[in-house]
């Protein structure tokens, strides 16, 4: 070949590599015949006090797998503002035509920042941001709420507004009656609030979960060691931005987080068993094997519970994202039934509370397989 050939092959070889972008997406099964999707509704951009371009945070979202996000800029914090200088708007509208090219979904937010009480709540879905900066929080709230917005408290428990306790003020009672608070972030970042989590289930509140980033989101996230953002798993009907809207306004949710699933035992059961295939049972003199296989890309951490005197198995087992296991369920002798039980740790039901699952055995039945 002559060389001068080779300047459009590098040409080519270039701009394909540059639009490459590799997708890595965790795997989380869908569940209850919804479609599981991984959102992300509290991000920033050098609109508000973020570092990056709005059409970033569509590049990073895309490149995680993430279905859907919100460029959440605050109101009324813009330490950037005089070098940008624009409507609320803008972040949103620039983001826009990148997320239509990337399938990205791109739900349409502000954060509505004052001081405790009541701090910061995140409007989404709303159609005019410019409206909602008003000088009283009340008259933001009431705005976002005739735009038809869902709206979420967040960080309740961030220590630089509430340094004590995570509490709840008269001001957010007044808030709630008012029709202006249907969900709660029980995770901002890496900040869990185990009140935020019991307040959602007492008062019928969406459970969210957010990255609240403003960095460059690999200057947070150490993807190289599998960590990943915070984000909600909205349970919808399909994936369009009003089943995602459905299902927040119905609390289909869980906040995940780390290795933790924060949500409703209805939507972490089914992701559970639907992650977990087993593969193989095979009988023994003394017992059982039972070969699983982990399909998802979830940890599950699974500590014995409730003890049968007729079983012995594991009392703390780890199942890493897709992976193989065999486990061993041995019986004392002249037992033929008992009950494996066992709580999954990282899948929080309840504050504090685990998944309870417990499996019969009834080894008559297996060994006559
Ligand atoms: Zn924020």
């Amino acid at each position: 070949m002559k060389t001068t050939n080779l300047l459009p092959l590098i040409a080519v070889f270039a701009i394909s590599t540059a639009q490459a972008q590799v997708r890595e997406r965790i795997e989380i099964p869908d569940i209850n015949g919804y479609k599981t999707l991984q959102c992300d509704f509290h991000i920033h951009t050098v609109f508000s006090d973020g570092l990056v371009w709005p059409t970033v945070r569509v590049d990073e979202a895309y490149r995680e797998g993430l279905d859907a996000i919100s460029v959440t800029d605050h109101l009324e914090y813009r330490p950037h503002g005089k070098d940008i200088v624009a409507s609320h708007n803008r972040s949103y509208e620039i983001a826009k035509p990148a997320a239509e090219s990337r399938d990205v979904i791109l739900v349409k937010g502000s954060e509505i920042t004052r001081s405790m009480p009541p701090g910061h709540f995140n409007a989404i879905f709303i159609s005019d941001s410019d409206e909602l900066a008003k000088d009283d929080w009340r008259q933001s709230l009431a705005e976002a709420k005739k735009q038809n917005a869902f709206i979420f408290w967040n960080h309740p428990g961030w220590e630089a507004q509430q340094p004590d306790t995570t509490r709840r003020f008269p001001e957010h009672t007044e808030i709630y009656n008012n029709g202006w608070m249907h969900g709660i972030e029980v995770v901002n970042g890496n900040g869990y609030s185990e009140e935020a989590f019991q307040w959602c289930l007492d008062k019928k509140l969406t459970i969210m979960g957010s990255s609240d980033i403003h960095q460059p989101i690999q200057t947070d996230i150490d993807f190289a060691k599998g960590a990943h953002r915070t984000m909600t798993l909205v349970f919808a009907k399909n994936r369009t931005a009003e089943a995602i809207r459905e299902a927040l306004d119905n609390r289909r949710t869980a906040a995940f987080y780390d290795e933790y699933l924060i949500g409703e035992e209805q939507y972490l059961r089914p992701i559970f068993e639907n992650s977990i295939e087993i593969k193989d049972i095979k009988k023994g003199d003394t017992g059982i094997t039972v070969h699983i296989q982990n399909n998802s890309g979830l940890f599950f951490r699974l500590k014995k519970t409730a003890h049968d005197p007729n079983v012995i198995y594991f009392r703390d087992y780890e199942i890493k994202p897709h992976s193989r296991h065999t486990i061993t369920v041995r019986l004392n002798s002249g037992s033929t039934t008992g009950k494996v039980n066992f709580e999954v740790v990282n899948l929080l039901v309840k504050p504090g509370k685990g998944l309870e699952c417990s499996y019969d055995l009834q080894i008559e039945e297996l060994l006559n397989k």
